[in-house]
């Protein structure tokens, strides 16, 4: 049976005269990710787009795509039927009638934006579900929790049914807030922070520091699987991949011990920002939160922030690790973060490392380095490759 996808935006219909643009961004996103479904075509309607899928289209593998889109509310597949009460009717025995015969209960909803449909919505609910109680005796209606809500909705140009609505991602397409760069480890936070900022709209593109042989080819394949995975979300992504063993070295040979990981993250802010500024990013994000390290005390933080004129942003400052680590379940990272893997920041780590250094102290130990040097060598050094998507949903 012929079936649709009504993907009904979300807080994207509250942006006025942006509101253009915003749609297309997100027409670009949906268009990029249900290529791996099949063929479509899109069409748009009132606060909705309606995916018209080729015989070829995988339904399943389009949905799981379209709920990993940020700046859609909520999905719905739906049957299409003729805009009479009859066919209403007999495509909700056609469609929904397996799922009507293993429910409990059932409520109607009706959407007539079509206002020459001879009824109106309460007539068509309560007609709808009359019928629904005669063919199938064994439902009850329940308003609050019902098992299915058999929805049909009248719209000018055609009509359908269908048994409810999928909650979408939410948040605002993807490039329609600008762009960040992401520090990405291969630990469970920050692939969570990229999640987060893109959700807002932000595009990303991410930054990873390696330290061969201190970290294996593996961590670094780790980092990649993590990008890929966040390409759902994100969209195709670039990831720059910097050789960062030289400046730890350097950094250990001469800054006193109980700096080295405040002093390398300085160093990685500002690696970050001069790739970010290549890129034309307007902020770093990263997956740090108050406490969770000697590094994220609040002190710490703001050493750290100074190392960069580009604003930090840190979306989950506030969040306990179990509430990242949801997070990181629900959008499909977890696995893969907690694979065993070596980080350049646990490679040198200072058994007693300031908890509340003082710039001042931090600045002076940092003069005995080329610090321009370093960096400079650090961007030549970068590799850039380009993560097209996830290889299989
Ligand atoms: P994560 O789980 O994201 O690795 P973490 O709790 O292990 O975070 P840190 O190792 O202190 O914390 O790192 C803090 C943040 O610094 C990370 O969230 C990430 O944004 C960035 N970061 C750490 N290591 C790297 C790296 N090797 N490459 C790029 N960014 C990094
Ligand atoms: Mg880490």
């Amino acid at each position: 049976m012929k079936e649709i996808l009504l993907l009904k935006l979300g807080e994207i219909v509250l942006k006025g005269l942006n509101r253009r643009t915003f749609e297309e961004k997100l027409i670009k996103n949906i268009r990029a990710a249900l290529q791996c479904a099949g063929n479509f075509t899109l069409q748009k309607g009132q606060s909705t787009l309606l995916v018209d899928p080729e015989p070829d289209f995988n339904m399943k593998i389009g949905v799981e795509a379209v709920k990993k889109i940020f700046g859609i509310a909520s999905i719905v597949v739906a049957a299409p039927c003729e805009k009479t009460f009859a066919s209403v009717c007999e495509t909700t025995i056609d469609y929904l009638g397996k799922r009507l015969e293993t429910a409990k209960t059932f409520k109607c909803e009706a959407k007539r934006s079509d206002k020459r449909f001879a009824m109106n919505s309460p007539e068509i609910c309560r007609e709808l579900g009359a019928f629904i109680l005669q063919r199938y005796p064994h439902l009850k209606v329940d308003v609050h929790h019902p098992d299915i809500v058999v929805t049909a909705e009248i719209r000018d140009y055609a009509a359908y049914v269908h048994g409810g609505r999928i909650k979408g991602a939410g948040g605002m397409p993807v490039g329609s807030n600008g762009k960040a760069t992401m520090l990405l480890s291969g630990g469970i936070d920050s692939p969570v922070a990229g999640y987060m900022v893109a959700k807002r709209g932000v595009s990303l593109e991410a930054v990873h520091f390696f330290s061969p042989p201190y970290t294996s080819e593996r961590a670094k394949e780790k980092v990649i699987e993590l990008a890929k995975i966040l390409t759902q979300y994100t969209g195709p992504l670039k990831l720059h991949i910097v050789p960062f063993t030289e400046p730890q070295l350097m950094i250990y040979e001469k800054c006193p011990e109980d700096l080295l990981t405040i002093i390398m993250r300085r160093i990685m802010m500002k690696v970050s920002q001069r790739i970010a500024e290549a890129n034309k990013s307007a902020a770093l994000v990263t997956g740090e939160s108050i406490g969770q390290v000697a590094s994220q005390t609040l002190e710490s933080l703001g050493v750290t922030d100074c190392a960069t004129s580009l604003p930090v942003i840190r979306p989950l400052i506030g969040m306990d690790k179990e509430e990242i680590i949801e997070v990181a379940r629900k959008i499909g990272t977890f696995e893969t973060s907690v694979l065993p893997y070596e980080d350049c920041c646990t490679v040198f780590v200072p058994k007693h490392p300031k908890i509340k250094p003082v710039l001042r102290f931090v600045e002076e130990a940092e003069d005995v380095l080329d610090i321009e040097a370093i960096i400079e060598k650090c961007v030549c050094e970068t590799e850039s490759i380009w993560i097209e998507g996830i290889d299989k949903i």
